[in-house]
């Protein structure tokens, strides 16, 4: 094999409970990811040095040996004892900086596609072990579909879920930094709990499928301090509620913000009058798949 693309999905937090920072530096949290259908596409060749590309230009993604993708890469080589390398092309459909795990799914991409290009046989275990050690939200990245993180997210459980949704996601032209929303929230809780609870009752709710149900228990800590550090935010939440009043969420740690709907008719509505009102918006199905192959030669 010369050449193998892998597609990884988008994430959002249907709930994002967030504990308080533990001595490794690290939150612990409680959260259910869903994957949605925003993907980057990773396509990997043989070489003898590192390189990383983007099909088309994105601020904010490193080209250097900082991009979580050749990290991925490299992590995955050691952990097999061997001294390869390769060149890295990333399609970027995932917004960068908007809290919905671009790099994480570039990140789990470049592992699965090494793994394959090099014929590793890494086992699944072995996979998300490495995911974990580069970034909370890789493991899910691989795993897909919905799932409860626990740890720092790392640790991921798969749930039922019956629901078929469409989410609104209104975009953002400035990225907001996760470290910095984190360290915010520190100073606004600073007695959260070691442990965050575990949303027993959107779990409940997931594996009924009810869409109302399961707007009514979105929820996401870190959005008070994302409306802190971006004000215009919560003008366009506002106007979000008035569409749809529980089905609104602050996607991660922002600052894209997501709209929950059950019908793809009346998706398709609020995208419309998001647009006529001047926002940036796109439609993205959930749950879907994990990182997979699409193409090899
Ligand atoms: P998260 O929700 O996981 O915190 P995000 O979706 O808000 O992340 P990303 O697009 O993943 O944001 O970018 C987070 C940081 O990672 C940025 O500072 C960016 O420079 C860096 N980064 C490293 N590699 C990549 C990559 N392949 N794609 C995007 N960002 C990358």
């Amino acid at each position: 094999m010369t050449q193998v693309t892998v597609r990884a999905p988008a994430k959002v937090n249907l709930h994002l409970g967030v504990g308080g920072l533990r001595p490794d530096g690290k939150h612990a949290l409680a959260t259910v990811y869903q994957a949605v259908g925003l993907y980057d596409d990773v396509t990997v060749v043989e070489s003898d040095h590192w390189a990383v590309g983007l099909t088309e230009p994105a601020d904010g993604v490193p080209l250097d040996d900082d991009n979580i993708a050749i990290r991925a890469g490299k992590a995955l080589a050691a952990h097999h004892g061997i001294d390869r390398a390769a060149r890295i092309t990333i399609a970027k459909g995932i917004p960068v900086m908007g809290g919905m795990a671009g790099g994480s799914a570039d990140a789990a991409a470049s592992l699965l596609a090494l793994d394959r290009l090099w014929d590793l046989q890494t086992s699944d275990d072995d996979l998300l072990r490495i995911a974990g050690r580069l970034g909370s939200d890789v493991p899910f990245a691989l795993l897909g579909g919905t799932a409860l993180g626990t740890g720092h997210g790392e640790i991921v459980t798969p749930v039922e879920d019956a629901s078929s949704v469409w989410w609104v996601v209104v975009l953002s032209d400035d990225g907001l930094s996760t470290p910095a929303v984190y360290a915010h929230f520190d100073e606004l809780v600073p007695d959260a709990p070691v442990e965050p609870p575990v949303p027993d009752a959107l779990v409940a709710a997931l594996a009924t499928g009810y869409t109302d149900e399961i707007g009514d228990l979105l929820a996401n800590d870190l959005w008070a301090a994302a409306r802190d550090l971006r004000p215009d935010l919560v003008d366009v939440e506002v106007r979000l509620r008035t569409l749809s009043p529980d089905g609104v969420l602050l996607s991660g740690s922002g600052p894209t913000l997501l709209v929950l709907h059950e019908d793809v008719e009346e998706a398709r509505t609020t995208v419309a009058e998001l647009t006529e009102q001047g926002l940036r918006c796109t439609l993205a199905p959930g749950p879907v798949a994990g990182a997979h192959v699409v193409t090899y030669g």
